[in-house]
């Protein structure tokens, strides 16, 4: 088996908090505390979780946009987490970004054509302006545009199609993962599923990896191969799209698949309220970090941290009630859907 395009391992992100005249470290904010997941070429991993859980600091990590407490990040077999910014230069085009926010995420100050060249002509991809304008035609037809838009300006653009062509700079850069933070969030529903469908036409045909970072777990089960569910900068489970959305094994994703719209009117969700607000990333529970809030927490919950276990072939959880008898865990008999 080749080895995955993108392997992060135990990845920690700590952002400091500084206070007092001498600006002196008086706690952390632990964002991202140790996670680990890998993506093969061509395949759409979601990270999903609620906000504040760390899943966009982790695309951040990835794009090295600061650098990582510790942990290691390694892009097709190359690690890159501590590479200076000048050995960094050539890798930054293979792993691109789609923002959450089409109207503040490109330049409204520059042409559409200026927005798509400046990646062609910072990499280094084409050095001749009839190329480049060629290509940028071509990005524009890619992403269900007209070519001949490209002299106009992105106020001209309504959100979705601002948001097609956030999606074809990246593709400018002729990436291999492209992650996709919270991409489709702040459009309209008839527009989002337009440009998710999109996304996965262009993974088909171009073999890009995806990262798709989002709160929306029905987006999510249409489009992606495998899922990692984060709660307080941990990955709580993992899994392939059925393990996750048929047979999830933690309370914390069979409390966002609840919540989860169901488009048959005879089945009835078995909806999971949780209790109370996510705790503080600068001071997460002891032992599970989920046990404030968890309706079935028990004594050993609170005391020993849960490690994500093997519970098939891809799938991962990490949860003390995996380790009884499955006709004695209350998880299991309880029904997601009715
Ligand atoms: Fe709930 Fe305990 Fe499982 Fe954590 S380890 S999810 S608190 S049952």
């Amino acid at each position: 088996m080749s080895a995955p395009l993108l392997q992060v391992n135990d990845l920690k992100k700590h952002f400091p908090i500084r206070g007092g005249i001498f600006s002196t470290v008086t706690g952390y904010v632990f964002a991202v505390d140790g996670i680990s997941f890998t993506i093969e070429k061509g395949e759409t991993l979601a990270l999903v979780g609620e906000s504040g859980c760390g899943k966009s600091t982790v695309g951040k990590a990835l794009l090295r946009l600061f650098d990582l407490t510790s942990g290691q990040v390694v892009l097709d077999g190359q690690r890159i987490d501590q590479l200076s910014n000048s050995a960094l230069r050539p890798l930054r085009r293979r792993i691109q970004v789609v923002f959450q926010d089409p109207f503040s995420s490109l330049n409204p100050r520059m042409k559409v054509r200026d927005i798509l060249a400046e990646p062609i002509h910072n990499f280094g991809l084409l050095t001749d302006k009839a190329d480049i304008d060629k290509r940028v035609g071509d990005l524009m037809e890619k992403v269900g545009l007209r070519r001949d838009a490209i002299d106009r300006w992105p106020h001209e653009f309504s959100g979705g199609q601002r948001q097609r062509i956030g999606i074809a700079r990246a593709l400018a850069a002729d990436p291999d993962l492209i992650i996709c933070d919270e991409a489709v969030s702040a459009l309209d529903v008839s527009v989002k599923a337009q440009i998710v469908n999109l996304l996965c036409d262009l993974q088909q045909e171009l073999g890009l990896a995806l990262l798709f970072i989002s709160h929306d777990l029905a987006i999510v089960e249409h489009m992606t191969h495998r899922v990692a569910v984060m709660y307080l900068g941990k990955i709580v489970e993992k899994g392939t799209r059925d393990d996750i959305f048929r047979a999830p094994m933690h309370p914390y994703t069979r409390a966002l698949l609840s919540a989860v719209p169901i488009p048959d009117p005879d089945i009835k969700p078995n909806r999971i309220i949780l209790k109370g607000d996510v705790p503080s990333p600068m001071k997460p529970p002891k032992g599970c970090r989920f046990n404030t809030r968890c309706p079935y927490v028990f004594d050993r919950c609170k005391s020993e941290e849960p490690k994500l276990e093997i519970l098939g072939h891809k799938h991962r959880a990490a949860c003390h009630l995996n380790d009884l008898p499955p006709d004695q865990n209350p998880m299991l008999n309880e029904a997601l859907r009715v």
